[in-house]
């Protein structure tokens, strides 16, 4: 992670996000709608991305996201510690319509937290909002989930691209807060 105070030019700001939840919650496919306006109906999006960098503009500065995937790592249960190294956001992603994904929600935070300070912005994502007849996890249990642990709360799709950007937004949006709080 590198922040710089100050008048510094607008690429001095670089915040390392990662994506975490079980395998198949659409991970990949939430960085690919977001990065390049792509959707994989395999997993074909899983491969090979280590991570995608990615400028947003906050209060009228440009930020770069480098946006990290698991690239299938999660499948073996085995994220590696260079995964977390230096994050200082993360989406935690379930699948709306497979409850299992979200009973794994607190797992993801005790890694999350094992590897990261206690403060790595977070935001909780339940993607999949599109498969409206098979959902399992309401966006009222969502909601407790994120309040009871403190954190940000969205619903995507990334088939139809519902609040991907905005999710992705949010995040950055939190960090710079709280980050340009912190070195004033
Ligand atoms: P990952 O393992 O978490 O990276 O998940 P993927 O991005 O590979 O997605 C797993 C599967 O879910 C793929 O078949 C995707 O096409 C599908 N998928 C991902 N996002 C969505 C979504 O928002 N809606 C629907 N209906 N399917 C999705
Ligand atoms: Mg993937």
């Amino acid at each position: 992670m590198a922040f710089h105070s100050g008048e510094d030019s607008n690429d001095d700001y670089l915040f390392k996000i990662v994506l975490l939840g079980d395998s198949g919650v659409g991970k990949s496919n939430l960085l690919a709608r977001f990065a390049r306006n792509e959707f994989y109906s395999n997993s074909k999006s899983t491969i090979g991305v280590e991570f995608q960098t990615q400028k947003l503009e906050v209060n009228g500065r440009e930020i770069k996201a480098q946006i990290w995937d698991t690239a299938g790592q999660e499948r073996f249960r085995a994220v590696t510690s260079a995964y977390y190294r230096g994050a200082v956001g993360a989406l935690v992603v379930y699948d709306v319509s497979r409850r299992q994904t979200f009973d794994s929600v607190g797992r993801w935070l005790n890694e999350l937290h094992t590897h990261c300070d206690m403060n790595v912005i977070t935001i909780l994502v339940g993607n999949k909002s599109d498969l409206k007849d098979a959902r399992e996890v309401s966006t009222t249990d969502g909601k407790s989930l994120a309040e009871s642990r403190s954190l940000f709360f969205i619903e995507t799709s990334a088939l139809d691209s519902s609040n991907v950007n905005a999710a992705f937004q949010t995040i950055v949006k939190e960090i710079y807060n709280i980050l340009s709080k912190k070195v004033i």
